[in-house]
């Protein structure tokens, strides 16, 4: 593979989302800052209007949802020209929000935004893993230091990344937070939602809802079961597994409960 630094390449690439997860890790995390000095930013809209999407690049971050048909066919592309590729943010790794219209047909959402649909093209929104084969998921919305950081020094070190494997509720207790499920009532995502943000939400009083998504092993439905025993809405049940990851398979079970 071609390079002009001696530094690994790196792309960034966007699609439909609200760009958080670029704005977060191009500016706001020290320690990913500073990795990403060592690395070569060949593209990336968001800093620099020079610069190829052509490739080769040895890591491209994808973020967002795929939306329309378009992107599916450019992220086909930049698969093909990246020897690693990593889904980053909720919306590239299981939707995010954008999944939240998987619940309604293409064209029901679409009529009720738009009143002319003839130049809309959109596609149920999909994971990326949908389109192409993904090494690595960078959880969040937007992806939380400790994450950003082992992608990036994986990619350096030549190993695989090494993501979190269990709930918010083990970070929440390592740190000593009081449990705002148990102490208030609240309805709490922690223990179905991935760790690796720290317990951000309990840390400061407040329920998890779940950014990050969904754990792999989450048991969704004895969650919900226990938010309907405290006297939540099947409504607001469904929002609170719907709001990220609507389209997982851990989640979906609970809307399929719900709305059955
Ligand atoms: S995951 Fe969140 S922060 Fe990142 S692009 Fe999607 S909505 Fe924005
Ligand atoms: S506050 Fe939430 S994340 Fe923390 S232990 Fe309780 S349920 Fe789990
Ligand atoms: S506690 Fe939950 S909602 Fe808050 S940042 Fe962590 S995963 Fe996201």
């Amino acid at each position: 593979m071609k390079r002009t630094t001696g530094k690994p390449r790196l792309g960034f690439f966007k699609y439909s989302c609200c760009a958080g997860c670029e704005f977060q890790t191009i500016f706001f995390q020290k320690a990913v800052v500073e990795t990403l000095e060592s690395f070569d930013i060949t593209y990336c809209r968001m800093v620099t209007s020079t610069g190829t999407p052509e490739g080769p690049f040895d890591v491209a971050l994808i973020e967002g949802t795929i939306t329309e048909a378009w992107q599916a066919d450019e992220l086909k592309k930049i698969r093909q020209r990246s020897r690693l590729l990593f889904a980053i943010g909720s919306c590239a790794v299981n939707g995010g929000i954008p999944a939240i219209k998987s619940a309604s047909t293409e064209h029901e959402v679409e009529k009720r935004v738009y009143t002319d649909l003839s130049s809309i093209h959109s596609i149920r929104p999909r994971a990326i893993e949908t389109y192409v084969s993904v090494d690595g998921y960078i959880k969040g919305c937007p992806p939380g230091e400790r994450d950003l950081h082992e992608a990036l020094t994986s990619v350096l070190m030549g190993r695989r990344p090494v993501f979190l494997e269990y709930s918010v509720c083990i970070e929440c207790k390592l740190e000593g937070h009081i449990c705002v499920l148990v102490a208030h009532n609240e309805p709490c995502m922690g223990p179905v939602t991935n760790a690796g943000c720290g317990a951000l939400c309990p840390a400061s009083q407040r329920a998890c809802y779940s950014c990050w998504g969904p754990m792999r092993q989450a048991n969704a439905l004895a969650l919900a079961k226990k938010f309907e025993a405290m006297g939540i809405s099947p409504d607001d049940i469904v929002r609170k597994f719907t709001q990220f990851g609507a389209d997982t398979i851990q989640y979906r079970k609970v809307a399929e409960h719900y709305e059955a």
